[in-house]
């Protein structure tokens, strides 16, 4: 497929209440999308880098530079035969995997449009729909996040992540569970803690958590592999995979035992499902996490979700959860409980609503071949 033009957008997403996480509170969600056109026909991606680089080392204003001054000039133009070929023409590039996500997510909406085909079908998915689980951040009270927590438990949700840093830790897991004892629940750390903190981490075990997520250092592999020898709680890596290389490190040192893979933080589609594929080959499982995208984004994330080394409920939301009215059309809903089911495309079958993208938009860039 020829590329003839590639259009981004920074937006600025307003959630409906701050997002609180072991990096800070977020009110808006800094998000960059890219229309890639091949003839008549073209595709979307998106990438969620964030507001400031709290998740990552990047943030949304550089992927919009990376992407308009040095990405998309790679790719205007050429012939990109596949995923494979398009990382590979940006394989000189150093780091930048959310910027090259939007790219390669773009790709793959188009690719599958071409085809006319839906997108969980062109990555070799099992079928339109996948196991959601819920994601509870930082509460004022641990009496809210219980009360939550309990209408969660009653829509029949499969399970429950609660974000967990200084000041909202032992007591409150303790809580959760003498109030829900038979839930499946894992924490979320986001890299807030250090090996100085194995006794408070050990002591985790007690509560009979299906994971503990990204405890210590964002781009640790090492710490973890220590931490697991001294804790039975499986350690699940997030932030620390980056790419296919650093997933096969990190399972090869016992580092984790679970993958969060989320397309943006690994650079694109391609790479999350080739860290899949070797996860599946490796027998180490795997769920798909998410960055709070718009309906976009969280198609992508949707496809991904029906490979079959994906084994626990994925981090995909109705988009009501977080926004008032989401960036693009048709917005992420349940479709049964604790479930979602993509679109029948072709592609995501999902698209930006023109007067919504115009009104969140703070950069624009319009390149043609
Ligand atoms: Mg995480």
């Amino acid at each position: 497929m020829r590329i003839d033009s590639l259009e981004i957008h920074r937006v600025a997403m307003p959630l409906v209440y701050p997002f609180r996480t072991a990096t800070g509170d977020d009110h808006t969600i800094e998000s960059v999308l890219v229309r890639m056109a091949s003839g008549d026909c073209f595709g979307w991606g998106e990438t969620a880098a964030g507001r400031l680089p709290t998740y990552s080392g990047e943030w949304a204003a550089a992927v919009f530079l990376t992407v308009r001054d040095v990405i998309a000039p790679l790719l205007l133009g050429e012939d990109i035969a596949s995923g494979e070929d398009l990382q590979q023409r940006l394989s000189h590039i150093k780091g930048n995997q959310f910027a090259k996500a939007v790219l390669d997510s773009a790709w793959w909406d188009l690719y599958a449009r071409t085809r006319d085909e839906p997108l969980w079908q062109a990555l070799g998915g099992s079928g339109p729909t996948v196991d959601v689980g819920a994601d509870f951040g930082i509460m004022e009270t641990i009496q809210s996040l219980l009360d939550t927590i309990g209408t969660a438990v009653e829509s029949g949700f499969k399970r429950i992540k609660l974000k967990y840093r200084p000041g909202w830790e032992l007591d409150m897991v303790a809580a959760v569970r003498a109030a829900y004892p038979d839930t499946v629940f894992h924490v979320d750390c986001n890299s807030a803690y250090r090996l100085d903190d194995l006794p408070m981490l050990k002591r985790l075990d007690e509560y009979d958590l299906a994971m503990i997520e990204q405890p210590l250092a964002h781009d640790d592999l090492l710490d973890h592999a220590e931490l697991q020898r001294h804790i039975a709680t499986p350690i699940c890596l997030d932030e620390s995979i980056t790419s296919v290389d650093k997933t096969r490190k990190a399972i090869a040192i016992g580092a984790t035992k679970w993958v969060n893979i989320k397309y943006g933080r690994v650079g694109g589609v391609t790479n999350a499902r080739a860290i899949h594929d070797l996860c599946a080959d490796s027998g180490v499982p795997c769920w798909i996490g998410g960055m709070l995208e718009s309906a976009v984004g969280a198609s992508h994330c949707l496809a991904l979700a029906t490979l079959p080394n994906v084994k626990y409920p994925s981090d995909i939301f109705p988009s009501s959860r977080f926004y008032r009215e989401d960036l693009a059309a048709p917005e992420i809903s349940l479709s049964g409980p604790s479930q979602v089911t993509a679109q029948p495309g072709p592609g995501i079958g999902v698209h930006p609503r023109p007067e919504e993208l115009s009104r969140l938009t703070l950069e624009h860039a319009l390149l043609r071949a």
